[in-house]
């Protein structure tokens, strides 16, 4: 029972090194979050050792009975935070979720609608290689050239023509609200089922900030590790209608046993979105993004060839375009890396650059959010970014990076802990 360090000091320098990297710098990778010193708790405990192929009340093996109370709490829990009448939480991911509402809804060979990859929906939702691309007829939709939203009359005609047999609404890329009436409605016309993905958003449908997709789709997927800001993995919701085949799609059909640790920390997750300190964790994300969406969207950022995917957020993200920047996506990425920012680099919608270069940013204020970033935080935070930007290789680095030092000083994470 020696400790890790003990066990395997490589690794251990690992889990070191990656701690102080996240308290060092500042996270906004608009994916990611930090969870909270429970569901660490939840995720490193012995419930990791637990097999329970089935589900509550009706497993395969023995020895169920705590684990029982733990996925049911994060059952219930789910459904009352999303209105929802049935609630799958065992989902390892995101992509695993997503494969068994399409094994659940559809037969392979049959046709798919989802927002194009390079317009920013995900690799499940049709992409060539995945299992979606592959098991399924792809067509896709992409946003306007112009303004470039989602526009559901061009939705609409979409799915006039290819006539799918689900529609999928949902990114992992885009900064504004979906439609979900308007989605519904044209599923309806073409007799599709609609199937919402919220991985990025839950957190804020969660807290009210955004319109709740459950009461229009068929299905509803979703990560619980984004805006949520619990443990990777995902969950389904949907009517009781498609329970049983979402439960039979889930396990036996994609999965073997559920991670019972990783299910307790959504129970506790799920717990803690139902505070009033997670709404307002979610306000000042929301916030945060459109401070710094405003401040790149200045003139003296602008005038760089710099500008904000349709001048703006609805949500926890901002896309920059580097269109008609000096600065191509990988060279900003690495400028940010170096002050002390982690963000990803990201295609935008009609990009000239190559998919590994890129013309564009994705940056997210969930996990400075959870940090306890405010509105004043985040205006420093978009003032480092936009000096960066702006200056691109003449910005003082060292400059940047004491501002950043500052910011992560008064704002502790995880104080106390050691791994
Ligand atoms: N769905 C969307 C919209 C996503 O953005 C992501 C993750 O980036 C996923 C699904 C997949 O989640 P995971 O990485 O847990 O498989």
């Amino acid at each position: 029972d020696a400790p890790l360090a003990e066990v395997d000091p490589e690794i251990a320098a690992v889990l070191d090194g990656e701690l102080a990297r996240q308290r060092d710098t500042l996270e906004m990778i608009a994916s990611e979050n930090f969870v909270p010193r429970a569901v660490l708790q939840a995720q490193g405990s012995v419930l990791t050792n637990k097999y329970a192929e089935g589900y509550p009340g009706k497993r395969y093996y023995g020895g169920c009975e705590q684990v029982d109370i733990a996925e049911n709490l994060a059952i219930d829990r789910a459904k009352a935070l999303f209105g929802a009448e049935y609630a799958n939480v065992q989902p390892h991911s995101g992509a695993q979720a997503n494969a068994a509402v399409l094994h659940a809804l559809i037969r392979p060979g049959d046709k798919i609608m989802g927002l194009e990859l390079a317009h920013g929906g995900h690799l499940t939702h049709g992409m060539k290689i995945n299992f979606s691309g592959r098991l399924y007829d792809v067509a896709g939709y992409g946003v306007d050239p112009q303004s470039y939203r989602i526009e559901m009359d061009e939705v609409r005609k979409r799915a006039l023509e290819h006539r799918p047999d689900v529609i999928i609404a949902g990114w992992s890329a885009y900064p504004r609200e979906l439609d979900f009436a308007a989605f519904r409605e044209i599923a309806d016309e073409v007799g599709a089922k609609l199937w919402v993905d919220m991985a990025h958003f839950a957190g804020l449908v969660a807290a009210g900030l955004h319109p709740s997709p459950v009461p229009h789709a068929d299905v509803v997927s979703s990560t619980v590790h984004k805006t949520i800001g619990g443990p990777r993995s995902g969950f389904i919701l949907s009517s009781d209608e498609h329970a049983k085949k979402l439960n039979s799609a889930v396990f036996p059909g994609q999965q073997g046993g559920p991670l019972m640790h990783v299910i307790a920390g959504k129970a506790v997750a799920f717990k803690i979105a139902g505070t009033e300190a997670f709404v307002e964790r979610q306000e000042r994300t929301r916030r945060g993004a459109r401070i710094i969406a405003e401040r790149l969207g200045q003139a003296d950022v602008a005038g760089t060839g710099v500008s904000v995917l349709t001048g703006g957020t609805d949500v926890h993200l901002v896309l920059v375009d580097l269109r008609n920047s000096a600065m191509d996506g990988q060279q900003a990425e690495d400028l940010l890396h170096s002050v002390g920012i982690t963000v990803n680099r990201n295609a935008v919608p009609f990009d000239p650059r190559p998919p590994r270069v890129t013309s564009g940013l994705r940056i997210g204020t969930p996990a400075l959010a959870t940090r306890g970033f405010g509105d004043a935080e985040f205006t420093e935070v978009a003032d480092i970014i936009a000096a960066a930007l702006r200056d691109g290789t003449s910005a003082d680095a060292e400059a940047l990076r004491a501002r950043v030092a500052t910011l992560t000083a008064d704002f502790p994470l995880y104080p106390g802990l050691s791994q």
